[in-house]
């Protein structure tokens, strides 16, 4: 299974792509997640892409591309692959194309999760992470069991710099200039899987699994 999630912020792909890895036995490569780590490590890397990242920006394609297709190559992608928040513009599709045609794969699916703006700001706001282990929680629709702190690794939960209020606008500003032209552009490419993302996480699970199924590793 080697499938891209697509979509604004706030559509869910995180949480559904760490469902789908489990699931199918895949490796999930979050391009946030990695950057973050790299902040949090304080690499070169990670103080390049931090002051991008706290203001809802892109990192450059060249620092985001290197980190993927050193991802592509790991050993841990043998079985497949769910990129989440990659590629977020025209030639980081390009590249991963590259990448892919070199290593002698494509991609099964591009998986287009819609959700609707209001929607997304609730859930962007309300979100919290924790900063060891990335699990998210929701104000409102996914409260930890103690106020504050990670269920799965009691970690204090922190909202991320990037949830902000002008953080969040922002980032949807980003995402209608650089990152929709993908929609069409996978499209083009008949690889385009357009998915309803607003229902709870388990019924959108449950629908996502069904459509990648025939996907799986036999
Ligand atoms: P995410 O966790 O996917 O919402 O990403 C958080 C932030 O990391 C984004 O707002 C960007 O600053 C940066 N980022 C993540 N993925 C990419 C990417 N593919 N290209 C450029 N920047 C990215």
């Amino acid at each position: 299974m080697r499938v891209v999630f697509l979509g604004a912020p706030g559509v869910g792909k995180g949480t559904q792509a760490d469902r789908i890895a489990a699931q199918y036995q895949v490796a999930k490569i979050s391009t946030g997640d990695l950057l973050r780590e790299a902040v949090r490590s304080q690499t070169t890397l990670g103080l390049e892409a931090k002051s991008y990242m706290d203001q809802g920006k892109l990192v450059p394609d060249a620092v985001v591309i290197g980190l993927v297709k050193e991802k592509l190559l790991d050993p841990v992608c043998a079985n497949g692959f769910v990129l989440d928040g990659f590629p977020r513009t025209v030639p980081q599709a390009e590249a991963l194309g590259m990448a892919l045609t070199a290593s002698g794969i494509t991609l099964d699916r591009v998986v287009n999760f819609q959700v609707s703006r209001e929607d997304i700001v609730r859930r962007l706001s309300g979100r919290r992470s924790c900063q060891k282990c990335q699990a998210t929680f929701h104000m409102d629709f996914a409260r930890p069991k103690v106020n504050e702190v990670c269920d799965r690794c009691g970690e204090s939960l922190v909202q991320r710099s990037d949830d902000r209020r002008d953080a969040i606008e922002m980032r949807l500003k980003v995402y209608d200039e650089q990152t929709a032209p993908l929609v069409r552009y996978y499209q083009e490419r008949g690889l385009l899987l357009p998915l309803d993302g607003s229902g709870t996480v388990q019924a959108v699970f449950q629908h996502l699994s069904q459509e990648l199924a025939p996907y799986r590793a036999v």
